[in-house]
């Protein structure tokens, strides 16, 4: 449904619990997986069975420091956007503080509130953008633009150190589809729309946007372009810079527009300057997004080969083939492949059970021909979008490619159930933060030159980090988002911790290997995950010093009275 601004205010848009993913009931269980409790014991040694999981964290046993926003400074910004849209609360204040990297979930449970934002303002069109960035410039406060808030790179945080009124400018009003250009597949869209809701409006008539990342259910339009994001059909549909194609954006000395055209040679792209630049060039009120008719067959097929290596070279022959062009390619390195057969649920109904029968039948094969069905084994994800004809086809060369490779077809049934399941896992990490146990993520990019490499050393790094520190851990890899020349390495890794004093440091110190393992090895600090503060120490070494000189040179120029999310990439 779509709504216009004037009928909602600040109470009306969805918001993530103050203490971590999701605003409502969804919860992470381990009862109904057999396996999961097992691996949990073995890899991280936390028994499950055996420790008690802490309760839900209650904000009334923190203290909140009261806000530094000014009585005059309050009233000139209910002025521009009126009383509903201006929250001081402080569910709201500490919400607003923190993304949902860990650390920020760490923080944000132990009431670790050393500087909160002062309020979180709610504008409902781009005047009122405008008029509250003017107003910021004039009394020196600083905005912080927020679309979800599910950044993990410490983006919508402020700056401990800052001493003037930080104010959270929430786009979440702003979440309309305009218009769209049904010849050109162009839709005019306001930034702070959520996935889902965007996807709604858009498959009314008949469209998609085609951009899916993990984050999915509780991140914005604005935040992807301001983040540059990546979905999990970017084979297909690209990364959001091959999405977006103009855009306005409200700038200290006025509104920049880029007019939305296939391509351009204007220069330096100022487009491009903007796409990833994390609030720091203004803030992004309305995008035109390129859109897709919704393809008539959409199916996802699993495969499995004898272990990574095997499976990268499916992978690159899949990029490689002339024939097809999947809308994503997943592959599942052993530790993964062995994680997710531990996500699955016990079977209840007559078909589950029959289908795990199966299952340990094909298992049991592929153990006599040698397969090691425990740690070795990679499984992998491929989706077809199209005709049925043209589905059909690019399955019966994407099968062959996969024999070539050494792989086998699973079929369609685990397919499907990956991509129900897709968008459940963010819970996983606010259940074992409850046990005392860190998960996360780190992606980076490589080449098919040296995607091995990278995937083996960074394993390395870790391990090596974590015997340093005489902690057990656990990491797993998948290579998604496939290019010409390479694909993202996603890697996550677990921990736990020996107590709270030490947790942060303990979870640096493996975050920190990898990290380092990325630039040292050439590749970079995130595919998709930004810079914000949380990957400025590896910025250098990433893009160099004269890269950074380049980028500081912008914000310098653009913002000068750093009222811009300062501190955030450079
Ligand atoms: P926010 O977190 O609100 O903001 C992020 C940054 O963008 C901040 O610097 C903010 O100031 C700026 N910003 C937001 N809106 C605007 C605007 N309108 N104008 C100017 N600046 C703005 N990312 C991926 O790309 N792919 C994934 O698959 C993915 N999976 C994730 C899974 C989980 C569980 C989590 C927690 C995060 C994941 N992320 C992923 C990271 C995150 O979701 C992305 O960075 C996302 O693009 C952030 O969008 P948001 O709307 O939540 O932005």
């Amino acid at each position: 449904a779509s709504h216009s601004a004037a009928d909602l205010t600040a109470a009306d848009v969805t918001r993530h619990k103050w203490w971590g993913w999701g605003m409502d009931d969804v919860r992470f269980r381990f009862d109904n997986k057999p396996a999961f409790a097992p691996l949990a014991k073995n890899k991280i040694g936390v028994d499950l069975e055996q420790v008690t999981q802490f309760d839900d964290p209650e904000l009334s046993d923190h203290e909140v420091p009261a806000g530094r926003l000014g009585d005059a400074e309050r009233e000139a910004i209910v002025g521009l956007v009126g009383e509903a849209n201006v929250r001081t609360d402080d569910e709201y204040r500490v919400l607003h503080s923190f993304g949902r990297s860990l650390p920020d979930l760490f923080h944000v449970r132990s009431g670790d509130f050393e500087r909160l934002v002062d309020a979180v303002v709610y504008p409902g069109t781009e005047e009122e953008v405008a008029g509250l960035l003017r107003l910021a410039i004039e009394k020196d406060l600083v905005l912080i633009p927020y679309g979800g808030g599910s950044c993990i790179s410490g983006s919508v945080t402020p700056d401990p150190a800052e001493q003037r009124p930080v104010l959270t400018v929430n786009l979440g009003r702003m979440r309309q589809v305009l218009s769209i250009d049904d010849t050109a597949g162009l839709a005019r869209v306001q930034a702070g729309v959520y996935g889902p809701d965007l996807e709604e409006q858009l498959a009314a008539e008949g469209w998609t946007m085609g951009h899916f990342p993990d984050s999915f259910t509780y991140s914005t339009l604005g935040g992807w372009a301001a983040t540059r994001s990546s979905g999990m059909q970017s084979d297909k549909y690209g990364d959001i810079e091959d999405i977006v194609r103009g855009m306005r954006v409200v700038h200290p000395e006025g509104t920049v527009v880029t007019n939305p055209i296939p391509g351009r040679d204007s220069g330096p792209s100022v487009h491009e300057m903007i796409l990833g630049s994390e609030g720091r060039m203004g803030i992004i009120t309305e995008l035109t997004v390129q859109v897709h008719r919704l393809p008539q067959v959409r199916q996802v097929i699993a495969y499995m080969y004898p272990d990574w290596e095997h499976g990268i070279r499916g992978m690159h022959a899949i990029a490689r083939s002339t024939d097809v062009s999947p809308t994503f390619t997943r592959l599942s390195d052993g530790p993964e492949t062995e994680f997710s057969l531990a996500m699955v649920k016990e079977p209840t109904s007559t078909k589950g059970k029959v289908a795990a029968k199966v299952q340990d039948g094909l298992f049991a094969y592929l153990r006599s021909k040698g397969w090691d069905t425990s740690e070795e084994m990679s499984i992998s994800y491929v989706c077809f979008e199209g005709t049925k004809e043209t589905v059909e086809h690019q399955k019966s060369v994407v099968k062959k490619l996969v024999k070539g490779a050494g792989g086998i077809t699973l079929g369609a049934g685990p397919g499907a159930i990956y991509d129900q399941k897709k968008f459940d896992t963010p819970y996983l990490r606010d259940f074992l933060l409850s046990y005392q146990v860190f998960g996360d993520v780190c992606d980076t990019g490589a080449t098919w030159s040296n995607i091995n490499e990278v995937h083996a050393k960074v394993y390395e790094a870790f391990y090596e980090a974590q015997r340093k520190q005489g902690l057990p851990g656990f990491m797993f890899c998948h290579m998604s988002h496939s290019y010409h020349s390479g694909a993202c390495l996603y890697f996550t890794f677990a921990l736990k911790y020996t107590s709270p004093d030490k947790a942060l440091e303990q979870y640096y110190n493996a975050k920190r290997a990898v990290q380092q393992a990325f630039v040292d090895l050439g590749s970079t600090v995130s595919h998709h995950h930004a810079v914000g503060t949380e990957h400025q120490p590896w910025l250098t070494e990433d893009i160099g010093e004269l890269g950074e000189h380049i980028i500081e040179g912008l914000f310098a120029q653009n913002d000068p009275g750093r009222n811009l999310n300062p501190g955030k990439v450079v």
